[in-house]
């Protein structure tokens, strides 16, 4: 299959599971996750449309992000559009430096050591810094984030801190065959998000879920996802 097919196929599915739920299109996005690709396919899947750009490791996003995102100068020429970089995958400290200022969004903030930092180097570069809050609502040893109950304690020390924006929550759901196992954990997502809202701990409610991936991105739409993170399904691998 083509990035195009790709794309197609997966905007027919995205269209009927809004339209199975209710949602509008425009109401959610695409995050075009490249971690198994290079940057040739990465250059392609921007001049196709697709401006957001996901990595989860800033060691093999860092050729990517260099011909692509860097300098004007450094640029190749052959890139249309601007990239919108997603750090999705979870942010040692030690490398917030390359992270902050390169990636617009951050969808691993899960700790106050690691929201710190980003503090610091966000101010250093005079910028904010729009900030998921991670949270492990499978309570699956393996992935990383908040439990469910250290969300609003964490909100509160993050609301303090100037130079991050809240944006919403973030979860990885268990990585299972079948979809509709996803159901719970991205309904839970969203009703923590309406709980974090109704604690009214941050300066205003965030609206963002960023939830759903190639396995399961329908089920996460009828959950209510607003940000979708595609790889396989949609960029392909390699
Ligand atoms: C790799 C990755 C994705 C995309 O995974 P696919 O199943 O290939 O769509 C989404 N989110 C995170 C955090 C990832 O690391």
């Amino acid at each position: 299959m083509t990035l195009s097919n790709r794309i197609e196929t997966v905007e027919s599915r995205l269209s009927e599971a809004c339209r199975r739920s209710g949602r509008k299109r425009e109401d959610i996005q695409i995050i075009a996750v490249t971690k198994y690709v290079g940057t040739e396919q990465t250059v392609s899947v921007l001049n196709h449309g697709l401006l957001h750009l996901g990595e989860n490791r800033w060691q093999d996003a860092a050729a990517k992000w260099l011909a692509i995102g860097g300098d004007q100068a450094e640029r190749r020429p052959d890139v249309a559009g601007q990239a919108v970089w997603h750090f999705i995958g979870s942010l040692q400290t030690n490398k917030v430096k390359e992270v902050v200022g390169r990636f617009t969004y951050i969808h691993s903030l899960d700790r106050p050591s690691l929201a710190e930092a980003v503090q610091r180097r966000a101010e250093h570069l005079g910028i904010v810094v729009p900030c998921f809050f991670q949270v492990n609502i499978s309570g699956e040893d393996s992935k990383h984030g908040l439990a469910p109950e250290q969300l609003i304690p964490f909100a509160r020390s993050v609301a303090n801190l100037p130079n991050i924006e809240p944006a919403g929550l973030m979860t990885m759901a268990p990585n299972e065959a079948i979809a509709e196992r996803s159901r719970p954990v991205f309904r839970g997502l969203r009703q923590l998000r309406d709980e974090l809202n109704a604690a009214a701990v941050l300066n205003k409610p965030v609206t963002g879920l960023s939830m759903g991936m190639s396995g399961d991105f329908e089920i996460a739409v009828e959950e209510g996802a607003t940000w979708l993170r595609l790889g396989t399904i949609l960029v392909g691998r390699e």
